[in-house]
């Protein structure tokens, strides 16, 4: 369940963003359609109201100009007439000359008869404006009885365009005033007609051909008519000149008309009288006031997606932050709880290992000392004692374990340097481990590089204590005559430092990858098998690796499952002189009557102990005076300081302890009296206690339970 539900949580996450960010799209588009929507309608809108003015303005000015073009035509035709009548040709065509020019700009003025005859006058370089005989015979054929008529645009074979008018006058002639095509076009330009910026404006005649064009002046642009234009805006001019609207201005879109991008093109009808003409307009969408109100639109619309966006974004962030929080509480949950369970369990295992470590060498010394009573056989009697001593010494270890792990745990674990010859101590841990190989009948070699610098300074107790324990697993771990070699070899060296790589290499039943990892830590057997079939409590490696980084160093394995392993580390340590190396070799032998006529003082309350120093140190021939607490003790030795040569003092004692039996000595001592050595004779081995006992005036310390070497030594020392 719990390798579920970040999955779980994570399509949870995954769905929320993705609904934020569709919503927040949504929202976008529909604003944004919205937004489009009613700009365009507000672009039209706007369009169309202008073009409604326009449209009215330009229709007035459109009609009211035909309407003067009509009057003017109306007026000079009436004179002709009469200029005809009264003095025929000649007056009538002396009285054309004179009337071309005033007027609103006729570039020619003419009457037709009906036999066909021709009589005109033109201004100035616009000879192609005179009625050509085609011309007579379609406006004979075409004038109403009454009033005048304007023409449609019509185009001279030489290409100009000209707008006309014509009337009956008297006799069935006709009379015709000409206007250059450009004439709305210069009205347009001297009333400085446009539309927006780039707006264009033309006016169209009944046939779709453009008579005015705002722009240009010109009016044959376009190629005349729209009428022929493509698509929906040929349609929409045709609409103009023949639909059924006369009012409505109509708007439409055109794209890519005259590669002139989006534009709009309007148009109004002009209906005056039987005239249907069209004004037209075309407006680059891009040009209209509008459009930027249609990009605030989409501008808004993309404002929503952004905003979406980041709302998606934070919205799922904050879902995902508790989430996270929780999924990272969960595993630091589950994690505390499986190191806790393998903590308990290592713990657990550790405590049951070790009462079976405790209860065996002490099960063989009870069931052996009762053999040893019971016997009269004296080399059994001697076998039982040596088994006795051998299960002492393994439950001693054990015990030490257990006191360094707790040291180590406290964090109170200290290195206690001193001066030692590298080989001696090599040899002696090769002593005392020698006779389990030899029972074995293991093969052990040892290699000392001899670069190795002689003399050390360091913690030769706790150096000597890893390369046992790594000597005693090989041992334990490898089969009968199995091979185990300790190895030395420089690493580096400089003038006050050396490294030293140590390793001892077995045959024995090695440790699987999966297990190594674990080995240095407390309470870690490579397999919980491992302690039913060779006992040990799983501290060794544990106190090893923490003695080994102490001395600045690193220890690692290697090693294969069945075929064997090596053990290896490396510490640096201080470089230490011969003639400061104190004792060197130590002698632990018992010289006969070594001390005879040399008197110990020795405080201490168990019978027992005493008894045991008394026998171990009888053959010596020193002689021993008990004091059963630290009253005794000082009382003795206050009785006659001078009797005694050393005192051995034991630390906890009822009533007065040591420490304080000893202070009360050294006080007796500061009237000049001889400085007498204590030594501390005590099972409070810690360095504090050492440090304690010192403090309080002792000369030196022996730990129990003793160790007879280091007892001799010390009385070779004092004595
Ligand atoms: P102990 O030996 O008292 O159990 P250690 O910490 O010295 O504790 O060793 C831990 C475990 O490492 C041992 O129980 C054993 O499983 C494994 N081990 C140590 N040394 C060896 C070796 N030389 N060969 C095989 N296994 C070993």
């Amino acid at each position: 369940m719990t390798t579920n539900q970040p999955r779980k949580r994570t399509t949870v996450r995954v769905r929320a963003a993705l609904t934020i960010i569709a919503v927040s799209l949504a929202s976008s588009v529909f604003a944004s359609a919205i937004g489009i929507y009613f700009s365009t309608r507000e672009i039209a809108q706007t369009v169309s109201d202008d073009l409604t003015l326009l449209g009215d303005i330009s229709t007035g000015m459109v009609v009211s100009s035909i309407n003067k073009i009509k009057e003017d035509t109306t007026y000079v035709g009436s004179m002709m007439d009469r200029a005809y009548t009264t003095g025929g040709v000649g007056e009538l065509k002396s009285t054309l000359e004179s009337e071309v020019g005033p007027g609103p700009s006729f570039i020619s003025l003419g009457v037709v008869f009906p036999d066909g005859t021709i009589v005109s006058s033109e201004k100035e370089h616009c000879g192609y404006a005179a009625p050509t005989a085609e011309d007579a015979s379609y406006y004979l054929e075409l004038a109403p009885e009454d009033g005048v008529r304007v023409a449609d645009l019509s185009v001279t074979a030489s290409g100009e365009s000209l707008i006309r008018c014509y009337l009956k006058i008297s006799g069935g002639a006709v009379f015709i005033s000409t206007l250059s095509g450009d004439y709305f076009s210069y009205l347009f330009s001297e009333s400085d007609y446009s539309i927006y910026s780039s707006g264009r404006v033309f006016i169209l005649d009944g046939a779709g051909t453009v008579i005015a064009d705002s722009n240009t002046g010109e009016t044959n642009m376009l190629g005349a008519s729209f009428l022929n234009s493509p698509g929906e805006f040929g349609d929409a001019v045709n609409d103009a000149l023949f639909g059924e609207g006369t009012e409505n201005v109509v708007v439409q879109y055109e794209d890519q008309f005259e590669n002139a991008g989006r534009i709009i093109c309007a148009y109004t009808p002009i209906v005056h009288r039987d005239e249907r003409w069209a004004l037209f307009v075309t407006v680059p969408v891009s040009s209209t006031p509008v459009p930027d109100m249609r990009n605030l639109f989409l501008i808004s619309g993309l404002l929503f997606l952004a905003f979406g966006a980041i709302a998606s974004i934070f919205l799922s962030a904050m879902q995902v932050k508790p989430y996270d929080e929780l999924d990272r509480q969960n595993a630091l949950l589950t994690e505390l709880k499986a190191e806790a369970e393998d903590a308990g369990r290592a713990k657990g295992d550790f405590l049951s290992n070790m009462s079976h470590e405790i209860r065996t060498p002490l099960n063989a010394v009870i069931g052996m000392t009762t053999i040893a009573k019971n016997t009269t056989d004296e080399k059994k009697r001697y076998e039982s004692l040596v088994k006795i001593e051998e299960a002492s010494h393994h439950l001693m270890g054990v015990i030490n374990d257990i006191l360094d792990m707790s040291k180590i745990e406290a964090n109170k674990l200290e290195l206690d340097p001193t001066d030692f010859r590298f080989e001696d101590m090599i040899r002696r841990v090769s002593d005392i481990i020698g006779f389990r190989m030899e029972e074995k009948h293991q093969n052990y070699s040892v290699e000392i590089d001899p670069a190795i610098p002689p003399y050390f300074h360091c913690d030769e107790q706790r150096l000597a204590q890893v390369i046992t324990n790594l000597l005693t697993n090989a041992i334990k771990f490898t089969p009968e005559n199995g091979d185990i070699r300790l190895q030395a070899q420089l690493a580096g060296v400089t003038s006050e430092a050396a490294e030293i790589e140590i390793s001892v290499t077995d045959t024995g039943i090695g440790i699987s990858k999966e297990q190594q990892a674990r080995l240095f830590t407390s309470f870690q057997q490579a397999e919980s098998s491992t302690s039913r079939k060779y006992g040990g409590t799983g501290l060794g490696l544990a106190i090893s690796k923490h003695i080994v980084e102490m001395m600045n160093g690193s220890i690692w394995i290697e090693s294969e499952l069945g075929r064997g392993s090596k053990f290896s580390f490396r510490i640096k340590a201080g470089l230490a002189d011969a003639s400061e190396t104190m004792t060197g070799k130590s002698n632990d032998g018992i010289v006969p009557n070594e001390f005879a006529g040399k008197r110990i003082l020795l405080a201490e309350d168990i019978e027992i102990n005493r008894e045991i120093v008394r026998s171990l140190l009888e053959p010596t021939g020193v002689t021993i005076v008990d004091a059963v607490d630290g009253y005794d003790v000082i009382e003795k030795f206050a009785a006659d300081p001078g009797a005694y040569d050393i005192i051995f003092m034991d630390v906890q004692m009822p009533g007065l302890d040591g420490y304080e039996a000893t202070r009360r000595i050294r006080e007796m001592e500061t009237d000049g009296t001889r400085h007498i050595p204590i030594l501390a004779m005590t099972a409070n081995v810690f360095k504090e206690d050492v440090d304690k006992s010192l403090a309080a005036g002792m000369d030196a310390h022996i730990g129990k339970p003793i160790d007879m070497a280091q007892v001799l030594e010390k009385l070779r020392l004092y004595l």
